[in-house]
């Protein structure tokens, strides 16, 4: 391994626990409530990543403040730069269906998508040190190092789901197409009801785990093959821009008439007779502030609208704990780096430390590149150890296992930048989905939710229709 002199290692990026645990956890200080009002305004977002921008961008005709927590805003739609080399640090790409209302909302945010398509193998695997591109066409699936029950089992479930596309339910439906598939696993629907052997459940477990926080066996039948459809389709593809889904926050960003506002943490809400009030904590200024807003659109994770939310706005404190939360590490390994991967989205298979990587940019170039490596924590139990884990161990602990898979590939990174989601995504496992398009309310009063954690399904495109979802919702509550 390079010398510890050289390689450069920074602290954690990411979210802030150290920033909102303090107000948040059992042991908490009390902030007290200012008596006066300081500020006005129609509507107040909470959350400043994309499902927040995007109910804003949505209502950005009406006086709105965007309130964020962190330092920037995006929330997991994070990007960096080295030597002038973009890469993404959270969140990386999307899926461009030939949909026109889709299209139309890119279009109407200036993002070139057809730039950002992918040319190549969207995916590669990596296995036993071997590279098998196009792991999710069919011609791929035929090469995969699996026993050919599996082989074959993969392949008649991508023409399934790719048949089943045209009648599933879209996003932001309050119904589930095939409910029965949530029932389950996805580890039990493909050996149990589709017949395949382990192996084939070992290939999606990487897959799995990184776009849905937890393994085969955890994540129900129904998320995961809505994911899968995705990768299988004829009428989607894969986009990325060289930074990732920041590009994304940064054209909401450039649309909004004012920004976020940074380290602007909301603690408490509080229904009043003509609004509602929050109590923020300006960690800027150090001091706690009131404001009033005739609306609240809560676009962040239910494990902070829980502890936000009073007795009296109707929601169950048990609804809520029902929302479970993966977390996530996003290493930018910074150097010369030569490797190269067939694929955008490179997958490893069998490897504990980290799921798959992507290299920016994708050809290897004499100067700076960037591979970032993508290490979902195992769920549940993940969280704790990465919260007390040390950024130099966990550097050396990716690096490792990146050395072992790519001899020599230690020596030419220069610098680690590690990212640290501790409630990365949320997690859909059997059942959940369900009681999310059962009862469970988006809105009470003038308090609406949003979030990508009320489509059950963690991605982009969730987070968008979702506040998409909120900023129809205050329209209507205002009678706008
Ligand atoms: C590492 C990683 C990689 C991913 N890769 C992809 C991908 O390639 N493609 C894809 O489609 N999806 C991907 N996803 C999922 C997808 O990016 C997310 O589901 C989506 O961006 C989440 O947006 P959001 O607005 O729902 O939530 P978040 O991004 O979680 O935003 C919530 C915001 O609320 C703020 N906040 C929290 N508490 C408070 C408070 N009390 N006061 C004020 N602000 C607060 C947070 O700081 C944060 O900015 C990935 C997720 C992760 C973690």
């Amino acid at each position: 391994m390079n010398s510890e002199r050289s390689l450069r290692i920074s602290s954690w990026q990411g979210d802030l626990p150290a920033v909102c645990h303090p107000h948040f956890l059992p042991q908490a200080k009390e902030i007290l409530w200012p008596e006066k009002v300081e500020e006005r305004a129609e509507i107040a977002v909470v959350g400043a990543g994309l499902s927040g921008l995007t109910a804003a961008y949505h209502l950005r005709d009406r006086e709105t403040v965007v309130l964020e927590a962190g330092e920037i805003p995006g929330g997991v739609c994070q990007g960096g730069s080295y030597q002038g080399v973009k890469y993404p640090a959270g969140s990386a790409y999307f899926y461009y269906p030939w949909d026109e209302s889709w299209q139309a909302w890119y279009r109407e945010l200036g993002l070139p998508v057809d730039e950002a398509l992918i040319s190549g193998p969207v995916s590669a695997l990596f296995h036993e040190g071997r590279w098998y591109p196009d792991c999710f066409t069919l011609d791929g699936l035929r090469t995969l190092p699996l026993p050919v029950a599996a082989r074959e089992g993969l392949i008649k479930l991508a023409a399934d789901l790719a048949s089943w596309e045209e009648r599933w339910e879209p996003l932001g439906s309050s119904v589930l197409s095939q409910p029965e598939l949530d029932r389950i696993s996805l580890a039990h629907y493909l050996e149990q009801y589709r017949g395949l052997p382990p192996e084939a459940t070992l290939f999606l477990d990487s897959y799995c785990r990184s776009c849905l926080g937890a393994g085969p066996d955890a994540v129900s039948a129904w998320a995961g093959v809505f994911f899968l459809m995705s990768e299988f389709s004829p009428t989607s593809r894969t986009a990325a821009f060289p930074e990732g889904n920041t590009r994304l926050v940064e054209a909401l960003l450039r649309a909004l008439p004012r920004p976020p506002r940074p380290r602007q943490i909301v603690v408490r809400l509080e229904p009043k007779a003509r609004g509602l009030h929050l109590l923020i904590w300006n960690d800027l200024e150090k001091r706690p502030y009131r404001l009033e807003a005739g609306t609240v659109v809560l676009a962040v994770g239910k494990f902070v609208a829980r502890h936000l939310l009073p007795p009296e706005s109707g929601w169950r404190l048990d609804d809520l704990a029902r929302f479970r939360y993966s977390s996530y590490l996003v290493a930018a390994l910074c150097g010369r780096i030569t490797i190269k991967a067939p694929g955008y989205e490179n997958w490893v298979m069998g490897e504990e430390a980290f799921s798959d990587f992507v290299i920016s940019p994708r050809l290897p170039r004499s100067g700076g590149r960037v591979m970032t490596v993508f290490a979902p924590q195992p769920f549940p139990q993940g969280r704790d150890p990465l919260m007390r884990a040390r950024p130099k161990d966990k550097a050396r602990e990716l690096l490792g296992a990146v050395e072992r898979l790519f001899p020599g590939t230690i020596k030419e990174v220069e610098e680690v930048r590690l990212h640290r989601f501790g409630h990365a995504q949320v997690v859909p496992y059997p059942g959940f989905l369900t009681f999310l398009k059962g009862d469970f309310p988006k809105q009470q009063g003038r308090i609406i939710l949003a979030h990508s954690d009320l489509e059950g399904v963690p991605c982009v495109e969730a987070a968008i229709v979702q506040g998409q979802q909120a900023a129809r919702r205050v329209r209507e509550t205002l009678g706008l």
